[in-house]
């Protein structure tokens, strides 16, 4: 088989292995992008399920605000205002708000008052009819009014601590009463109190329950509390302070909320366009910042306008569907943000991250599981590739050896013969015609002779073992007597060639099983090769040893030795170091040895360095199985 051949197999054999490989690699990434876009559509229906309930619960709510209103029941902290309505306007809910008229009686004796004060300049009468209208109070309003006036006339008759304790009453009047401005009376008494130097512990009790009552007031109020609690600040003692800077900043927000009411008033028709009928419209409309979600629909009273507060929704939203996850209102559009459907018109929800998020965890899990699979395979792929490539290159190595060999054992035959027959045809001749020269003519066709046997022995012995025919005769054997009787037939060969055979063989060496035949032929090959590997060194050593529970044969030489990259190559059938070029021979001794050795249950082992000889040791096992 020629190295090309060996090549396409094994480009064959690798495309068989890598073409599986490479769709199995296909439909995995197809099956990974398959997944992701599914990973992908259901976070997208998700999103969108999240949305739609989400609109459903906030159109729930809204609704559930619009029944209380109907209804006149209390409504939920959402509902920031409700204010009747009349064609496209509606009315602030400080705006109309109804003053009770002064009583008759309080109301003379107050303008006597007046005239007296403003008109005559005569103060001090007018303090008396101004008591005298406190007197005269039928409702909180007269008393308020008529106080309001009375410290004004102390004040102006230089009567300041009277005018004081006036002013101090008058910021305790309770905070529904005001006057046609919308203005509470407490916080005129608390004005008074703060700018003439009285009790701003009364002022700022005047301010909070004003504040906290549930009324809204008017910007106008609003507006007062401010400039009374920024007075205060400056002059008031540390122990205020924290309750000023309270009241200053819910005094904020709720401006920012009356304003936004203004706002609201000034926008309507063009948030809530009517239709042509007259009809409001049903759905909700966004508007303002904080934003605002407003409607018009049917109060106690009639028709309504009312906005209810999208954080308070949210936050209700939330706590009541904790699975919804977070999200933010927004009006207008924003990236990422979604529409709430029609009924919620210009109004957009901003989804956080959904509650339900393991999902993406499991795809990143299932990738991590198809990346390990696939390195596996890989893996296994590359071994296999691996193995055959090795396979292939080993037997491509024997083909060329194989080759080699033949025409190494033809040489080797040839050379013998053709010297026996050389020799033999002088002989016959009858030259030479001296006795020695003959004798050593018919030495050299006896040593030629024996060289082809053995030759032909170990051709013979390998093919067998090819074949898988070689077996072995175990009986127990006396090794000594075989390494002797090894030596004995080499030493004719070893005598001609002036070798010296040192043999070193342990006395008592307890019988071995083993094939005596085959171990003579291992020992001749190693002895052999010792003679023919020897370079200019003459001296050759056989021993025989026990160590280890093995009985150890060793052949050592003093000759070319073996380079230790080789060590292992030139047990390979047919193999011959590249150095032996020279020394005739066909790669199969040391196989023949090895397959011996193998066959006893042992081994055959090298020891060399180039230059510096070698020595084999062939271990066979003493107990064999
Ligand atoms: P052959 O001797 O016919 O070439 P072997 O199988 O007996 O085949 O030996 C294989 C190779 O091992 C030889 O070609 C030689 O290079 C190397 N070798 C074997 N024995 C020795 C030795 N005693 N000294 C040096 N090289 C050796």
């Amino acid at each position: 088989m020629n190295k090309g051949r060996h090549r396409r197999r094994a480009a064959l054999a690798l495309l068989v292995i890598g073409l599986p490989f490479l769709v199995l690699l296909g439909l995995t990434l197809v099956l990974t992008r398959q997944e992701r876009d599914l990973a992908r559509t259901q976070a997208l229906e998700d999103r969108q399920r999240r949305v739609e309930m989400l609109g459903r619960r906030l159109r729930d709510r809204l609704d559930a605000v619009r029944l209380q209103v109907a209804a006149g029941l209390a409504p939920g902290p959402e509902l920031v205002f409700v204010g009747p309505t009349e064609q496209n306007s509606f009315a602030a809910p400080w705006e109309n708000r109804f003053v009770t008229p002064l009583s008759p009686s309080a109301r003379s004796a107050i303008e006597a008052g007046r005239r007296l004060e403003l008109m005559e300049d005569r103060a001090a009468d007018a303090v008396r009819r101004y008591a005298r209208a406190l007197d005269l109070a039928k409702q909180p309003g007269d008393e308020a009014h008529a106080r309001l006036l009375l410290g004004r006339s102390l004040l102006k008759t230089g009567r300041e601590n009277e005018a004081l304790g006036e002013y101090e009453k008058l910021a305790a009047t309770p905070p529904a009463i005001w006057d046609d401005q919308g203005i509470p009376f407490a916080l005129y008494g608390a004005e008074r109190l703060v700018a003439l130097g009285g009790s701003q512990a009364s002022a700022l009790d005047a301010l909070r329950s004003v504040l906290v009552h549930p009324d809204p007031l008017a910007p106008s109020a609003l507006y007062l509390i401010r400039a009374i609690a920024t007075d205060l600040v400056k002059s008031s003692d540390p122990q205020l302070s924290s309750r000023v800077q309270e009241i200053l900043s819910s005094t904020a927000s709720l401006l920012r909320q009356a304003n936004q009411l203004l706002e609201l008033k000034r926008e309507i028709a063009r948030i809530l366009p009517r239709a042509p009928d007259g009809s409001p419209p049903d759905s909700w409309a966004s508007f303002g910042d904080p934003l605002w979600l407003v409607a018009s629909g049917q109060a106690r009273q009639g028709e309504a306008v009312f906005a209810v507060s999208a954080d308070a929704l949210e936050q209700e939203i939330r706590r009541q569907d904790p699975a919804l996850g977070n999200f933010e209102l927004t009006s207008g559009w924003e990236p990422g943000s979604e529409a709430l459907g029609a009924a919620l018109p210009g109004l957009r929800v901003k989804l956080g991250p959904s509650p339900a998020a393991p999902e993406s965890g499991r795809l990143v899990a299932s990738h991590w599981f198809l990346a390990a699979s696939l390195a596996a395979v890989l893996a296994a792929t590359v071994a296999a590739a691996w193995l055959l490539w090795r396979d292939v290159r080993r037997e491509v190595r024997v083909t060329e050896l194989r080759a080699q060999f033949v025409s190494s054992v033809s040489h080797e035959l040839r050379t013998p013969l053709s010297a026996i027959r050389m020799y033999a045809e002088s002989l016959r001749m009858g030259r030479p015609r001296e006795p020695e020269a003959r004798d050593e003519y018919l030495d050299t066709i006896i040593n030629e002779s024996e060289r082809l046997s053995r030759l032909l022995e170990n051709v013979l012995e390998f093919s067998k073992i090819e074949r898988g025919e070689r077996t072995y005769r175990m009986e127990p054997t006396d090794l000594s007597a075989v390494l002797r009787s090894a030596a004995r037939a080499l030493e004719y060969a070893l005598q001609q060639r002036a070798f010296r055979l040192e043999v070193d063989l342990e006395d008592a060496m307890p019988p071995v099983r083993a094939d005596a035949d085959a171990i003579e032929q291992a020992v001749l090959n190693l002895l052999t090769n010792a003679m023919k590997y020897s370079g200019d060194s003459r001296h050759i050593e056989l021993g025989l040893e026990q160590r280890n529970g093995h009985a150890v044969i060793r052949v050592r030489d003093q000759g070319i030795g073996i380079d230790p990259a080789e060590h292992q190559r030139i047990f390979e059938k047919y193999y011959r170091s590249p150095s032996a070029a020279r020394t005739t021979g066909a790669g199969l001794g040391l196989s023949i040895v090895t397959h011996i050795a193998k066959a006893h249950g042992g081994a055959v082992t090298v020891e060399s360095q180039p230059g510096k000889g070698s020595t084999f040791s062939l271990a066979l096992p003493m107990e064999q199985r």
